[in-house]
């Protein structure tokens, strides 16, 4: 039996776990599991943190029966590796293994007035004053203003961090410190990717940054050791997979990069989750963006190889549109249904959809921004509010598109893409249209979990994954059916439908 390498991937609306042939990078077996999100207030985001450690051990637990089933031997299992949802902060008890909050999700907005204040202080109230350390702008988005809104408002936070208790961390630390053991000496770290999301860690030097901290005011005691990617953490302890050295770890967009094979310069993905993120290769130099884009760590594949750089465009809501047209109001039933629905209109008839439910992320960086829905007549229909729904996706990848074309010079000449909603078929030739390039599509959509397999495989003592092979996964390309003037090429595809705009 060829070895097998598993990946835990814990996202923001579900946590999967999922196991793949190191050899063929075949999917063997995977196990899902919904994350509920609470919603105490306007604008607050929150997940139990506890629910998130039982839906990762239900997930292994449901993969290693479904294994046996298979006659598959799970001691064929050489390695773990852990993706997450990015920026989602936690504080806990190191003694009694409690959280002292739930975790504060990436798109929670209740830290605006915190920002305000840390934007106050900055130079000429500069919002990118750290840019040059961070990549990043000063929003309600990034860890560390997140940390500060729990040091200031949970006396729980207060109290265990100065009796020396508290550790923070984001979900990877978390679910690693307790898989590793937890209050019975679990490893407390995060790898370069992850921590490059916090903004207390600086890009250049690859460290916890002490003048960061001051500014933010966090204790630097409190911060998880930053590893590389790639190599072993700790090893699985109690459950069916004990003993499993857990060896790679990389926040959620990094992994897709990596599954995407996007290990050169110039190549680009666009994972369309709950928020959309598109990432570029730029190497082992950090580009710092001119029109609004991040520049994050995207990996660092082994303890002694350099780390790699990425610009990304972050979106927020891509996904959680069509989440809220199915729970808030109740268009349809399930996410998948929205691609019938908006098919059967086959246009939004000058419907459009502006969905800033958390402000706007890329290359805006407005939270005060607010969704809107405008052209409205007495014919539109849920239909038409449907396909506004999935072109407010493509259109905001466009933005994000022509910003890191502007950034680069060099426009991208065709766009792999993954993530839960590039399932739906009509998004993807949307996209293609609005973009005026291919879009290409895995067959194998895990290509988030697949990244972070292959990091924990190629890890330093594990050995059983050969990173840079070509692999043969097939794709699915969609051409553009518009060209560049907003003309149909061909009636083929999206009978009925007007020609799509620019944004
Ligand atoms: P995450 O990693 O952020 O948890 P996933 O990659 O699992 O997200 O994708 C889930 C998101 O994709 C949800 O917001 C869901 O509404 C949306 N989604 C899933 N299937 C479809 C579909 N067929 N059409 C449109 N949206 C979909």
């Amino acid at each position: 039996m060829d070895p097998l390498v598993a990946a835990i991937d814990q996202g923001t609306s579900s946590t999967r776990f999922l196991v793949f042939n190191a050899k063929t990078a075949e999917l063997i077996s995977h196990h899902q599991v919904e994350i509920k999100q609470r919603f105490p207030k306007e604008g607050w985001v929150e997940e139990d943190p506890k629910e998130i450690m039982l839906s990762v051990y239900e997930c292994i637990e449901r993969t290693c029966e479904k294994l046996c089933q298979l006659n598959i031997d799970i001691s064929n299992i050489k390695a773990l590796g852990v993706t997450n949802q990015r920026e989602t902060t936690l504080v806990w008890d190191k003694e009694t293994g409690e959280p002292l909050y739930n975790a504060i999700v990436w798109l929670d907005l209740r830290t605006q007035p915190t920002v305000e204040r840390l934007i106050n202080k900055a130079p000429g109230r500069n919002k990118n004053h750290l840019k040059h350390k961070t990549g990043l702008p000063i929003s309600t988005y990034f860890s560390a203003v997140k940390l500060r809104w729990l040091l200031d408002n949970v006396d729980e936070v207060q109290q265990a961090v100065l009796s020396r208790q508290a550790l923070f961390g984001t979900v990877d630390s978390w679910i690693i410190w307790c898989l590793t053991g937890g209050r019975n000496g679990g490893v407390h770290c995060t790898d370069v990717s992850n921590a490059s999301r916090t903004m207390l860690f600086n890009i250049n030097t690859m460290a916890w940054d002490p003048e960061l901290c001051r500014y933010f005011e966090v204790p630097m005691e409190i911060l998880p050791k930053v590893r590389s990617s790639s190599e072993i953490y700790g090893w699985m302890k109690s459950n069916s997979l004990a003993g499993v050295p857990i060896s790679g770890c990389l926040g959620d967009q990094s992994a897709a990069l990596v599954g995407q094979m996007c290990f050169r310069e110039g190549q680009a993905k666009n994972t369309y989750g709950t928020g959309c993120f598109l990432l570029r290769n730029t190497g082992t130099k950090p580009v710092m963006s001119e029109h609004g884009l991040l520049t994050t760590v995207a990996y660092k594949l082994g303890k002694n190889e350099p780390a790699c750089y990425a610009l990304e465009g972050s979106v927020a809501i891509a996904g959680a549109v069509v989440r809220w047209l199915k729970d808030n109001m109740g268009i349809v039933q399930s996410s998948s249904e929205i691609e019938k629905l908006a098919a059967a209109a086959g246009t939004s008839y000058g419907c459009y959809f502006v969905p800033a439910f958390s402000g706007l992320y890329a290359p805006y960086w407005e939270p005060s921004a607010r969704g809107i829905i405008c052209g409205l007549t007495q014919f539109t229909n849920r239909k038409h509010l449907a396909f506004a729904a999935l072109e407010a996706v493509c259109f905001q990848t466009r933005e994000i598109l022509d910003a890191m074309n502007q950034d680069s010079g060099v426009p991208l000449t065709e766009l792999q893409v993954d993530g839960g909603m590039t399932s739906n078929r009509l998004l993807m030739q949307l996209q293609a249209d609005i973009l005026c390039i291919p879009v290409v599509r895995p067959t194998m959509s895990e290509t988030t979990a697949l990244g972070v397999a292959m990091a924990a495989g190629a890890a330093e003592g594990v050995d059983v994954w050969h990173l840079r092979r070509n692999l043969a996964v097939g794709a699915e390309r969609f051409e553009p059916q518009i060209n560049s003037d907003g003309e149909r090429a061909s009636s083929a595809s999206l009978v009925g439908r007007r020609p799509s705009r620019k944004p």
